[in-house]
């Protein structure tokens, strides 16, 4: 399986890093080594000084696709789940500096957080009226609603599905809104998809 991450995906989380708003989406992958086997903490590695946490709906696509057109892509998922993309931001700087891929401050081992249980889709009002959140230390740091995606989960697999075949089991990340901030030792991380808890993710 593969993990398809899409930056840049909400407004304001791109201003706050000062980016540009895409004009179609964006996207990079994480390896299957990357996901963070549940219940473990992340460990902080070493060649970073500034881990950040980034909250994103995910997708599980439930289906053989390529070419998929925009108006039959909801038949290629069913299930959501909330996860986290972990980002070396000072890494991740360096690499864009020099217009290097980011995989070193994206795809290492831990960097994807993808809760146990994923959420039939008729339990929301739509895939793009779905509200989820993160909490550090207890304390609300994210809050985000998929209505204010840019490209809408199905515009993101018509794109993405041009260059890469999807298969069953695959999961995007669809970005990440505001609020997006560094981890330190002995934190705790928890998602929440509306007012369901999703995952815990303890820092060492
Ligand atoms: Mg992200």
């Amino acid at each position: 399986m593969k993990i398809i991450c899409i930056g840049r995906n909400y407004a304001n989380h791109a201003k706050e890093l000062n980016n540009k708003v895409p004009t179609e989406p964006m996207f990079f992958c994480k390896p299957d080594s990357s996901i963070l086997p549940n219940r473990n903490p992340l460990f902080i590695p070493e060649w970073t000084n500034d881990l950040h946490f980034e909250v994103e709906l995910i997708v599980k696509i439930n289906r053989l696709g390529k070419y998929i057109e925009e108006k039959h892509a909801h038949k290629y998922y069913d299930q959501v789940g909330l996860g986290i993309d972990f980002t070396a931001r000072d890494v991740q700087q360096k690499c864009k500096e020099k217009g290097h891929p980011w995989e070193k401050a994206k795809a290492f081992d831990g960097s994807a957080v993808v809760s146990r249980k994923f959420l039939p889709l008729d339990q929301f009002k739509g895939i793009q009226d779905i509200n989820f959140h993160l909490e550090k230390n207890g304390e609300k740091v994210q809050i985000g609603n998929t209505s204010d995606m840019i490209f809408s989960v199905d515009q993101i697999i018509a794109h993405v599905s041009q260059f890469m075949t999807l298969k069953m089991g695959d999961l995007i990340f669809t970005g990440t809104p505001a609020g997006v901030g560094p981890v330190a030792i002995d934190d705790k991380l928890e998602g929440y998809l509306e007012d369901q808890w999703m995952f815990k993710v303890p820092i060492k």
